[in-house]
């Protein structure tokens, strides 16, 4: 078949924060780049972020980026890459400013430098005490950031396809990456986009667990596209799960709140962090913290009809500091929550919430891949933002990271790939059968019957929640792996022609499935295989952290569930190796 082409220097799928930063340093630099999103860009979970970027600005007290770094791979459990730290804990004050002269409202201190409030997790002095070391925009950072960033890319002239939706990554014999097949979800039509670097940034995929903290556009789709093309994925048995999602909504409420003054209590009206976290209390690491609400749960210590949630207080801040710093959480509260936060502490759980796992790249962006002892690179293709795994969040990510890898990592991919096109004159010739299996693919969903997809996607999440949770059990996750495989069979008979009318969002659900399957065989086989606890990876059987057997990055590939492991990298760029020593916080 005949598709019709579009050609650029660069195609970035996905216009959230790390799509957009990239794109913004690829068109300043004159290449021509095309940015494919299939919502409209700012309307990317990006915009959901809440609590702030992190950046040791030094504002509020004494700040250095090597203590930031010294947190950063503390909270990672030691499974971060040093070197890949060092990078963005170096080049984040750098990261602030420039945003700042993008535009972006940060709050205020009264001296009129940049607002930064604590946040789990950061500390001074090498875990010293809590320090304020990240930087918002009140309760709504990410928004402003998105749409920061989206303003100046119109401004300088990137070409958007919105509303596109990008089903697979062209790669041809040799095994490079030369674009992508895209489907316009209006009409239903499908392209080529050809370039000579694609880009991923195609955000997380917390919708594989039924209670998340993330948008439903968040499906992994990314990964899917890496994993059908042959890619690894990394680290995807470790998933953050937030210790405050609003109790049967999922709806986050930020760990700003915290930061702020709030904590929580159980159903003695104790506040149950001072037990299990006796310095840093509610401003642990989110893996100690959702821990340990789970277990005041488990022991019948939750609150509640159900006794199923523990409360979030924040009512002795004071009516000023919450609508001053927090009006967005007071609105949730109510919405979601009946309750007004001024008053009434929320009720809250431990819900699903980030990926730290995803592509494995360097720190150019580039996708890498083992080959032998060491690794190589994909040429033409690159990732960043959450679906990447760089890694700088290892076992479990602090929070206010993640805004800050976006943006640190954005600006290096897009200079790494301004550069390469600029020395690859032409494009690559396109295979000739460069769309045959995306065309079958689609074909599949034209079959007359089939699994009802609403019913498949409903048993996928429930499988993930049920094994595959804060706590992971031996015989859980051994079923669990029986459990995800068979649904996967299922995955591949969906159809989406019960009906006699099929729309293309009901197109577009059953594609996005399919990434979410490689996204939950991945999480739940490595979980499986890893013996040992570690962030956010709790088993019970292996209550302890193993550096001698699992000092180690699983790579998942999808051909028979096969798993492999390489070293990580504990030597920084140029200060000396943080040693992985006991986590206490
Ligand atoms: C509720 C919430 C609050 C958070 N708060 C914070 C915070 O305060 N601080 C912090 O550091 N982190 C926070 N995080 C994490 C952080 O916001 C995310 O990790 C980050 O924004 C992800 O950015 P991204 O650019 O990688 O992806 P996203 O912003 O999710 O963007 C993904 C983009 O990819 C596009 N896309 C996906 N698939 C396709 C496809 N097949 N075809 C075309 N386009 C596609 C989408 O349209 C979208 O434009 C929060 C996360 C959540 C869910």
């Amino acid at each position: 078949m005949a598709l019709e082409k579009h050609q650029f220097d660069a195609v970035i799928v996905g216009g959230g924060g790390a799509g957009l930063r990239s794109a913004l340093q690829l068109a300043e630099a004159g290449v021509k780049v095309a940015v494919l999103s299939k919502v409209f860009p700012t309307r990317s979970h990006t915009v959901a972020a809440q609590g702030g970027i992190a950046a040791a600005l030094g504002n509020v007290s004494d700040d250095k980026w090597l203590w930031h770094m010294y947190d950063t791979i503390k909270g990672s459990d030691f499974l971060g890459d040093q070197d890949a730290i060092e990078f963005m804990c170096k080049n984040a004050a750098k990261a602030i400013v420039e945003l700042e002269y993008f535009g972006m409202p940060f709050d205020r201190l009264d001296n009129g430098k940049i607002f930064q409030r604590p946040f789990g997790g950061m500390t001074k002095n090498f875990g010293e005490s809590a320090i304020s070391r990240t930087c918002a925009v009140a309760d709504r950072t990410g928004h402003a950031m998105l749409h920061t960033l989206y303003q100046r890319n119109v401004r300088a002239n990137t070409e958007f396809f919105i509303e596109w939706y990008a089903l697979d990554l062209i790669r041809d014999a040799e095994g490079d990456v030369l674009g992508v097949i895209a489907l316009d979800i209006e009409t239903g039509e499908v392209r080529i986009f050809e370039a000579k670097a694609t880009l991923l940034a195609t955000g997380g995929a917390g919708r594989i667990f039924q209670a998340s903290t993330n948008a439903f556009t968040c499906t992994g789709d990314g990964l899917g596209m890496a994993a059908r093309a042959g890619i690894p994925l990394q680290d995807m048995e470790f998933w953050q799960f937030h210790p405050t999602g609003v109790l049967h909504a999922g709806v986050l409420i930020t760990e700003g709140v915290r930061g702020e003054g709030g904590y929580l209590v159980n159903s003695q009206g104790e506040r149950f962090m001072e037990r299990y976290a006796p310095t840093a209390k509610d401003l642990a690491s989110r893996d100690v913290v959702s821990r340990a609400s789970a277990t005041e749960i488990k022991e019948g210590r939750g609150v509640g009809a159900g006794k199923n949630a523990v409360y979030l207080k924040l009512d002795h801040l004071g009516e000023d500091v919450i609508e001053q710093r927090l009006p967005g959480i007071r609105q949730i509260a109510k919405s979601f929550a009946n309750v007004d936060p001024v008053k009434d502490p929320i009720p809250v759980v431990p819900t699903a919430h980030y990926m730290m796992g995803g592509i494995p790249t360097n720190l150019n962006g580039q996708v890498i891949v083992p080959d032998g002892e060491s690794q190589k690179e994909i040429n033409g293709l690159y990732a960043v933002g959450e679906c990447a795994c760089i890694s700088v969040h290892g076992a479990n990510r602090l929070g206010s990271n993640s805004l800050l890898d976006l943006v640190v990592f954005g600006k290096s991919t897009g200079d790494h790939i301004a550069k390469t096109v600029k020395l690859n004159k032409a494009h690559k010739p396109l295979p000739q059968d460069a769309e045959d299996k995306t065309m079958s693919r689609l074909a599949r969903y034209e079959r007359p019957q089939g699994e009802n997809l609403m019913q498949v996607r409903l048993d996928l999440r429930q499988v993930m929640q049920e094994y595959c949770g804060v706590f992971r059990f031996p015989d859980l996750l051994a079923k669990g792996v029986d459990e995800i495989n068979a649904v996967a069979e299922r995955v591949a008979n969906v159809v989406i022609k019960d009906n006699s009318k099929v729309f293309n969002t009901a197109r577009i659900e059953a594609l996005e499935l399919d990434n979410l399957t490689e996204v939950a065989l991945a999480t739940m086989h490595a979980a499986h295989n890893r013996k040992e606890s570690r962030g956010a990876h709790a088993r019970e059987d292996y209550e302890e952290r193993d550096d001698v057997n699992w000092l180690t990055h699983s790579l998942y590939y999808r051909e028979n569930h096969q798993l492999k492991y390489k070293p990580v990298q504990l030597t920084p760029l140029t200060v000396p190796s943080f040693v992985p020593k006991a986590r206490v916080y």
